[in-house]
């Protein structure tokens, strides 16, 4: 989509601090950090939101596996880390292509505001 930023991302044409890749899907550092580790996994397909997976679960499965090597690769596995969807306007989405948000390396507060 073109005038998607994270479409952009996947194309080359914004730097992203890249960390991981195949062929379904992309990680990058979050422009914003929230966390000492908060890094992004998206599709390179450009799927909207959570609401538009339809049947495609192996998006889902691919993004589940690399988020796995990521929080190994990060150390964050066993300490703990957590995995957000923002999904939509009062889910707090800003970004309308499907990503899921991984952070890490400090304590977590829950419930989020
Ligand atoms: P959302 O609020 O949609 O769940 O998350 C969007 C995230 O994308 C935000 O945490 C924001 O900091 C991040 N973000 C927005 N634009 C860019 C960008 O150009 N590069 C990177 N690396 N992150 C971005
Ligand atoms: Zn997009």
């Amino acid at each position: 989509m073109s005038d998607c930023i994270f479409c952009k991302i996947v194309n080359g044409d914004i730097p992203c601090d890249k960390i991981y890749e195949n062929e379904n899907v992309i990680a990058f550092k979050d422009i914003q950090p929230q966390a000492p580790v908060h890094v992004l996994v998206i599709p390179k397909e450009h799927i909207e939101s959570l609401n538009d997976i339809d049947e495609n679960l192996d998006i889902i499965k691919d993004i589940h596996l690399a988020i796995n090597k990521i929080v190994k690769e990060y150390n964050i596995d066993r300490d703990g880390y957590r995995v957000v969807n923002n999904c939509g306007k009062q889910g707090g989405q800003t970004v309308n292509h499907l990503h899921y948000h991984v952070l890490g390396g400090r304590n977590l507060n829950w419930p989020p505001g």
